[in-house]
């Protein structure tokens, strides 16, 4: 579980600039995740409800915008999203890509109050 890790990175930054924001809640998180991170949202959801907790972020709703991975070939440039786990250029039949979208994980914005 993979997400313990990450979630506990999103707890503190969000506690850091809620604190800056002198804010006495945290009411909503939007998340970017990119599709191959593999993070399961309803985890990380989980692990923030117990990381949150006695904390002005408990009971924050984490919104997650996921992004679909993106491939780039090295031959042509082609930006593509890949078929399985088939990374071949549809337009050159190249095998050799390189990840230009999917991988990302950030806070993009958060209300508090
Ligand atoms: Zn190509």
């Amino acid at each position: 579980m993979h997400e313990f890790g990450v979630t506990e990175n999103i707890v503190n930054i969000v506690l850091a600039k809620a604190g800056e924001a002198q804010a006495s809640k945290v009411i909503q998180i939007n998340i970017v995740v990119g599709e191959m991170t593999g993070f399961v949202p309803d985890c990380i959801q989980f692990y923030f409800d117990s990381l949150s907790k006695d904390t002005i972020a408990q009971g924050a709703v984490l919104h997650f915008e996921v992004v679909p991975t993106h491939l780039r070939c090295r031959d042509c440039s082609t930006i593509f999203h890949p078929q399985d786990t088939l990374w071949s250029c549809p337009k050159c039949q190249g095998q050799s890509a390189e990840v230009s979208k999917g991988r990302e994980l950030y806070i993009e914005s958060m209300e508090v109050e």
